[in-house]
C-alpha cells in the first residue's frame, strides 16, 4: 500500500521520509526518495542508494552516477531533464543485494511514484528494477535495449532495460553497449509521443461514453 491519504508527489515524498516498512529503516542516513523533473517523460529506475547517496540524500551521486550523467550528456539530456529513482528508497548494509522482502516492502513507493510522475518511458537500470518492473525473471543481459510496452500504474509505458552503469564501470565491452542502448532513447522518447496530425485533418471526435448511472452518483 502507498502512505494512504497523500495526494501530491511532493506530500508522497515527504511522507516517506519517516518510513519503517523494513529493517533498512534501522540503518540509514535518510530515505533516498528520488531526484529530477516530477513531469519527465523519462524516469530511470535503480537498485539502491549506496554510501554517497545515503548521505547526501540524492541517488545516483556516486562513481555509477557520473556515469549515468556522462551517457545522459551522450543524448543531450541533463539529470535535470529526467527523474531517477531507485528499487529501495534506503540502503542495504553494506551495499548487499536488495532482499526479496526489502523490495516487497518498498515496491508500493516506486509504484505511486510511476503514478504521479506519468513517464513514457521507464529505464530499468540492471537486473532488480528489470525484473521488479517487467514483472518476469528473465536477466538483463537477455533484455536490454529491448523496449517492451506494459501497463505500469495504471498506465501504457515502454519499459527500456539498460545494464546498470556500475557494472559498466570496469567493463569498456559493457560500457560500448550501455552508450548505443542509451542512443535509442531520444527515438523512444519520440515514438512514445502521440502521433502528430496529418495537415488538414481535423482530430476525430471523441467517442462518447455514457457513464454508468452509478458513477454519476444517482444511486
Ligand atoms: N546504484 C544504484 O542503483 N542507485 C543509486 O542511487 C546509486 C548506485
Amino acid at each position: 500500500m502507498p502512505v494512504a491519504g497523500v495526494e501530491t508527489f511532493e506530500e508522497y515524498a515527504a511522507a516517506t521520509a519517516s518510513c519503517t516498512r523494513c529493517r533498512l529503516a534501522q540503518g540509514r542516513t535518510q530515505v533516498v526518495f528520488g531526484a529530477g523533473n516530477a513531469r519527465a517523460d523519462l524516469m530511470f529506475v535503480g537498485e539502491a542508494p549506496g554510501f554517497h547517496e545515503d548521505k547526501q540524500g540524492v541517488p545516483f551521486v556516486g562513481q555509477a552516477g557520473k556515469l549515468l550523467e556522462g551517457l545522459l550528456a551522450g543524448v543531450e539530456l541533463r539529470r535535470e531533464d529526467v527523474y531517477i529513482a531507485n528499487v529501495l528508497k534506503c540502503r542495504p548494509p553494506g551495499n548487499r543485494d536488495p532482499q526479496q522482502d526489502e523490495i516487497e516492502s518498498c515496491e508500493p513507493h516506486l509504484f505511486r511514484q510511476i503514478e504521479l510522475i506519468e513517464p513514457k518511458v521507464i529505464a530499468t537500470l540492471g537486473n532488480f528494477a528489470t525484473k521488479l518492473l517487467s514483472g518476469r525473471p528473465l536477466g538483463i543481459t537477455r533484455v536490454h535495449g529491448q523496449e517492451q510496452e506494459l501497463t505500469i500504474a495504471g498506465r501504457s509505458v515502454l519499459l527500456y532495460p539498460l545494464y546498470h552503469p556500475a557494472a559498466a564501470l570496469y567493463t569498456p565491452a559493457m560500457l560500448k553497449v550501455l552508450e548505443a542502448d542509451f542512443a535509442r532513447l531520444p527515438g523512444l522518447l519520440g515514438a512514445a509521443e502521440p502521433a502528430p496530425l496529418e495537415a488538414g485533418r481535423e482530430p476525430e471526435p471523441e467517442p462518447a461514453v455514457e457513464a454508468p448511472a452509478e458513477q454519476l452518483g444517482l444511486f
